[in-house]
C-alpha cells in the first residue's frame, strides 16, 4: 500500500456568506475585491479557482442545509431538519426520535382571538430571564397528552423546544411568522409530509402548547415587572425550524478523512458533531467579527496533526453582511488574509487547502442570496490556473468552473490523492477511496 504514505490532508475554510456583491462604499467593488489580497495569493499560485453553487443556482440556502451539501450529503434525502444541529451545537442531550425546535422569546398584543408579534426578541430577553421562563413554562405545560415539551434556555431569547413522544413527526409549520405585525401562526402539518398523521398530531399538541404558554407567561413576576417597566414581556414562545435527531452516516464512513472542526457558532458546531467530527475549543474564537482568527488557523493546524481533515468556519463575515456592513465585511476579510500567514507558503506542498463559503449573502440585500460564491483549492497536485486574484467575478475565469456543492468533497478527495477509480470495488459500499477497514480474506 506504498500509494497511502502519499495521502494529502485537506484543512478547508468556510467563510460564512462570503459571496457578495458591488457596493458604492467600497468603491464599486465587492469586499473581496476591495482589499490586498497577500496571503491568499500566496497559496492561489498552487491554487485553482472556481464558483459554486452550493445546493443549485438561484437556491438561497441555510447555512446548515448547505454545509450538508459541501460535505456530500444530500439534503433531499438526508437532511432532518435544522432543529437538531441548533441543538446539539448547544449542548442539548438530544436523544434519537426527539424532535427539536429552534425557539425565540418574543412579545405579542392580543387583539380579538389573534396575537400579533409585535418583538420577535422580546427587546432581546435577558438570559437570566429566559431560563426562569423557561423552568415555570417546563413545569406548568411540560406535559401534553403523555408527550414531553422542554425549553432548553440558550442566550439572550432563545431556546431549544425539545419534544418527545411516540407517533409524531417534525414535518410541521412554524408558529412563528418571521416577521412582526403578523399573527402568531397556527401550527400545520406540512403539505409533503410522509407520516401526515404523526404531523397532525405534533401540530395539533404544539398549538395547544403554544396557547397555554401564552396563559403561563402572562402572569409571570418577570413579565409583570417588564411591562410595568415598560420593556417588552416574553409573552409568547416563537418556534421554527422544527427537526427529528437521527444518526447520520458519518463522514469518516463516507469520505474516509478522520476530520476536526473549528468552529464557535453553535450550528457549525452541531452540524460537526452530528457529522462525528471531533470538535475543539478555542479560546478567543466567539463566532462574531470580533474572533481570534490566528489562534483558529493555529488550532487548525494542530489538529492536522492528528486528523487529515479540518473543517474550520468563520462568521464574521456572514454577521456583516446581515447588517448590510461591507466595509466591516472587507476590514474582517483583510483581518484573515493578513492572519493565513500563520500558515507557510509550503503549507499546501504537502496538503490540500480550500477556501469558500456556505452561501452569498450580499450586504446590499442583507440576507442570503442565490449566487455562487469563489472557491479556492490549493495543493501540489492542483492544475493550478492563472487568475490574479480571489473574488467573485475572477473566479468566473478560474480552472473549476461552476460546480454543485455536492461537488466539493469529491473534488478534495482527488486533490488530496485519495480517489479510486470509478467501478473499483474493494467494498460492497460504493465509495471513491479504499478505505481502511478492508475485509481480509482468511486463508483457513
Ligand atoms: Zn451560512
Ligand atoms: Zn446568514
Amino acid at each position: 500500500m506504498g500509494l497511502v504514505d502519499e495521502d494529502l490532508s485537506v484543512l478547508l475554510i468556510i467563510l460564512d456568506g462570503l459571496g457578495d456583491s458591488r457596493s458604492s462604499v467600497l468603491g464599486n467593488k465587492s469586499p473581496l475585491e476591495s482589499i490586498e489580497q497577500v496571503n491568499m495569493m500566496k497559496f492561489k499560485r498552487r491554487g485553482a479557482t472556481g464558483l459554486i453553487d452550493p445546493i443549485s443556482p438561484g437556491v438561497p440556502p441555510g447555512s446548515d442545509t448547505s454545509h450538508l451539501s459541501l460535505f456530500g450529503y444530500d439534503i433531499s434525502k438526508e437532511y432532518p431538519g435544522r432543529g437538531p444541529f441548533e441543538a446539539v451545537g448547544d449542548g442539548v442531550p438530544l436523544r434519537e426520535g426527539e424532535i427539536a425546535f429552534r425557539a425565540n422569546f418574543a412579545t405579542t398584543e392580543l387583539r380579538g382571538d389573534r396575537a400579533y408579534v409585535s418583538d420577535r426578541r422580546a427587546g432581546r430577553l435577558p438570559t437570566e430571564i429566559t431560563a426562569n421562563l423557561s423552568s415555570i413554562l417546563n413545569v406548568e405545560c411540560g406535559q401534553i397528552e403523555g408527550v414531553n415539551f422542554k425549553l432548553w434556555p440558550s442566550l439572550e431569547h432563545r431556546a431549544v423546544l425539545v419534544v418527545s413522544g411516540d407517533a409524531l413527526s417534525h414535518q410541521v409549520t412554524d408558529n412563528d411568522p418571521h416577521i412582526t405585525g403578523a399573527p402568531l401562526l397556527e401550527c400545520l402539518p406540512l403539505e409533503e409530509a410522509s407520516d401526515r398523521r404523526g404531523a397532525e398530531r405534533l401540530s395539533r399538541l404544539v398549538n395547544t402548547w403554544t396557547r397555554r404558554c401564552i396563559k403561563v407567561l402572562a402572569g409571570t413576576p418577570e413579565n409583570i415587572e417588564r411591562r410595568k417597566r415598560g420593556f417588552p414581556p416574553g409573552n409568547v414562545v416563537l418556534v421554527r425550524s422544527p427537526g427529528v435527531m437521527v444518526k447520520m452516516a458519518p463522514f469518516q464512513e463516507r469520505w474516509g478523512f478522520r476530520a476536526g472542526c473549528v468552529a464557535a457558532g453553535k450550528l457549525y458546531r452541531g452540524v460537526a458533531k452530528m457529522l462525528g467530527m471531533d470538535v475543539v475549543e478555542v479560546p478567543g474564537a466567539t463566532g462574531m467579527p470580533d474572533t481570534d482568527i490566528g489562534a483558529k488557523l493555529r488550532a487548525s493546524r494542530r489538529l492536522l496533526d492528528d486528523h487529515d481533515f479540518v473543517y474550520m468556519h468563520l462568521k464574521g463575515t456572514d454577521v456583516c453582511s446581515h447588517k448590510g456592513d461591507a466595509i466591516g465585511k472587507a476590514h474582517f476579510l483583510k483581518r484573515f488574509d493578513d492572519s493565513l500567514g500563520e500558515l507557510d507558503a509550503d503549507f499546501t506542498s504537502s496538503n490540500v487547502l480550500a477556501i469558500t463559503g456556505d452561501h452569498s449573502t450580499p450586504c446590499s440585500r442583507a440576507m442570503h442570496s442565490g449566487e455562487p460564491v469563489p472557491l479556492l483549492i490549493s495543493g501540489p497536485y492542483v492544475r493550478a490556473d492563472g487568475v490574479a486574484r480571489f473574488d467573485e467575478l475572477s473566479a468566473m475565469g478560474g480552472s473549476i468552473g461552476r460546480v454543485l456543492g455536492r461537488d466539493l468533497m469529491p473534488m478534495l478527495l482527488d486533490a488530496s490523492r485519495r480517489t479510486v477509480e470509478l467501478g473499483t470495488r474493494p467494498t460492497p459500499r460504493r465509495l471513491n477511496f479504499i478505505p481502511k477497514d478492508l475485509a481480509a480474506l482468511k486463508l483457513s
